[in-house]
């Protein structure tokens, strides 16, 4: 195919706003999955996803399409994650792209995430085709939306299209939007061959799957191919087009999009942004743009069963093989035994891994709460960075502590703006800027320390805004605070899983909640648990578990079995997520206690 008839696209939306259903149309109207193969949403294929409604990994589908001009085009879709905890990830789809569908729910309007994904579009000088969703809902209020689109990202809405995903309106315009606006790739079959890694899986029998766009030149089966960042070299066992199941080729030239594999052992051999170069004419300069993807977010992973050990270690090794954003080392709690210390993206990604763990390893684990990184110099200079904060060295031992700050936007009907600065403001956030896109409509923005919205941040904007308020955020660097390590007692022992690093001011207040928090989630024993919060040798806040009286069984009066039953369930299943520190059994509650204060 001439690069003239190809156009390389990626489509860009909020959570919800249809981009799933827009693409199963796409593929259906250009008969590249037939009506009887055709499952809903094709293209969102895990389970978790559907599950939680995002989508996590990015594939991609090459359609032909019979355009009204008579002749065929190739339209390469390249799907994003969509979640800034995959920002990098989204960014580099985009370069495998010249144009962007930017989808809005009529109904609804531009949302953070639009916002989000549409800035990293428009960093990229995508073309971007602006598609109105959901006109047939009766809410659906298209003029009012092109104008917000209009105020918020000042792109012409002019021409949308308005469409429904659903009912199958405006598809062909869409399709033919996309072959008039978005513009052909560069012809550069001639230079050396240079391609981008946008994606990659593993499979188990073909090694790992990489999924590129050829920039310059051109790529064959049998090929020997240089991955410039990790310098590793490989021969293509296979090379193909996804159609959007894989279709082998011969050849791949500039401006196309598809897939091969090679005996590559690991994702992390062959990561998203590296770039593709032939071994026999290696060019100049790789590709913009590389970077490895760095945890933001850690937490300790420790088996409720220690024999559960080597079972941890083999799953997190699998995970890896197909993630290379995954981080783990083996860690050693002296309250918690052994264990690994896990590197995350982002808290969506650190749930993600946590529920294939249980789910599809079926281990049963105790979560620390997440921490982020922090940056320390220590007495003498020497800068070390620390994200257990159990870690943290003694105050006499350094000079300073900085920590990780993200700019966040969050977006909000207008009579939510007060419940929103709120919440920041008790974060710790410093106020940067509110705008109206509509008389409305808000974005307020904040800078906040990533430690303040790894708690339950999120959650608390959501009902205290009713669902209606969306946010984004992205780390703009460190600052230095006034941070201490707060220590947390259990019967008198020092439980380092519970450790937490929290600003001077705060200290007190996050001592006296926390102690109370335990009280009720650590289940009484036979005796009496005092339980203190600490900072140093200091003791600022102690409560006491009393001992228990009776059997618990007494409470149930006469023979009423079924509540018996119930109650010893309802023990049994408390049971199973539960750590022994010394002789008091701590529940996995306890060790999030800390994230939920309010
Ligand atoms: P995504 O999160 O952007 O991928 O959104 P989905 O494609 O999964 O759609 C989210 C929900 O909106 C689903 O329940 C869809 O059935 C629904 N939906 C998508 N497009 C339309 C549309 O044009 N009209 C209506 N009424 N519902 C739609
Ligand atoms: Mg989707």
């Amino acid at each position: 195919v001439p690069a003239s008839r190809i156009r390389n696209f990626s489509i860009v939306a909020h959570i919800d706003h249809g981009k799933s259903t827009l693409a199963d149309q796409l593929l259906r109207v250009t008969q590249t999955v037939s009506e009887r193969d055709m499952k809903a949403q094709y293209l969102d294929n895990m389970d978790l996803e559907r599950e939680r409604g995002i989508t996590i990994k990015l594939q991609a589908a090459r359609m032909n399409y019979n355009a009204k001009d008579g002749n065929t085009y190739v339209l390469n879709l390249i799907d994003t994650p969509g979640h800034v905890d995959f920002s990098y990830e989204v960014s580099r789809s985009l370069v495998a792209c010249e144009g962007a569908l930017l989808v809005v729910d009529a109904s609804q309007g531009v949302e953070a995430q639009t916002l989000a994904n549409i800035y990293l579009a428009l960093e990229q000088d995508l073309e971007i085709v602006p598609v109105l969703n959901k006109i047939d809902l009766p809410g659906a209020e298209p003029d009012r939306v092109k104008a917000e689109v209009e105020e918020a990202i000042g792109l012409d809405c002019s021409d949308a299209v308005l469409a429904s995903a659903k009912m199958g309106i405006g598809i062909d315009e869409i399709l033919e939007k996309i072959v008039a606006i978005v513009p052909p790739p560069a012809d550069n079959t001639d230079r050396p061959l240079r391609a981008l890694i946008f994606d990659s899986y593993y499979d188990a029998y073909r090694g790992v799957i990489v999924y590129f766009r050829v920039v310059d030149g051109k790529v064959r089966k049998g090929d020997r191919v240089r991955l410039m960042a990790s310098k590793k070299e490989y021969d293509i066992d296979e090379l193909g087009v996804l159609s959007p199941t894989q279709v082998p080729v011969d050849e791949l030239h500039a401006g196309e999009v598809g897939y091969f594999a090679a005996s590559i052992k690991s994702v992390e051999d062959a990561r998203v942004g590296d770039t593709i170069a032939l071994a026999s004419n290696i060019p100049d300069e790789p590709l913009p743009g590389y970077a490895e993807a760095k945890p933001m977010v850690f937490c300790g992973l420790f088996p409720t069963d220690s024999e559960d050990f080597e079972n941890l270690r083999e799953a997190l090794d699998k995970l890896k093989l197909n993630d290379a954003a995954l981080s783990f080392e083996p860690e050693t709690s002296s309250a918690m035994g052994f264990g690994f210390r896990c590197g995350f993206l982002g808290l969506l990604h650190m749930e993600i891994v946590q529920e294939r763990l249980e789910r599809e390893y079926d281990l049963d684990l105790i979560i620390t709460a997440p921490s982020v990184v922090y940056r320390v110099t220590l007495v003498g200079g020497e800068v070390i960075e620390v994200d257990n904060p159990s870690q943290l060295p003694a105050p006499q031992k350094r000079e300073q502590v900085e920590e990780p700050y993200i700019r966040v936007d969050v977006i909000a009907p207008e009579t939510y703006v007060g419940a929103v600065m709120e919440l920041c403001q008790s974060r710790r956030g410093d106020f940067k800027d509110m705008r109206y896109f509509t008389p409305t409509r808000t974005t307020i923005i904040y800078e906040l320390p990533l430690a303040e919205v790894v708690t339950d941040f999120f959650d608390q904007l959501k009902s205290r805004t009713r669902g209606y308020a969306s946010m984004e955020y992205q780390f703009i660097g460190y600052r230095v605070n006034e941070l201490v390590r707060l220590d947390v007692m259990v019967n008198g022992d020092p439980v380092d899983s519970l450790a937490t690093i929290v600003h001077r001011d705060k200290a007190y207040g996050v001592g006296k909640i926390l102690v109370e928090k335990l009280k009720e989630l650590i289940p009484r024993q036979q005796f009496k648990i005092p339980v203190q919060a600490a900072i140093g040798s200091r003791i600022i806040a102690s409560q006491q578990i009393p001992a228990l009286r009776k059997d618990v069984l007494a409470k149930c009066y006469g023979g009423d079995i079924s509540r018996k039953k119930k109650l010893l369930q309802k023990q049994a299943k408390g049971k199973k997520r539960m750590k022994a520190i010394g002789t008091v059994d701590v529940p996995q509650e306890a060790f999030m206690a800390v994230l939920r204060l309010d």
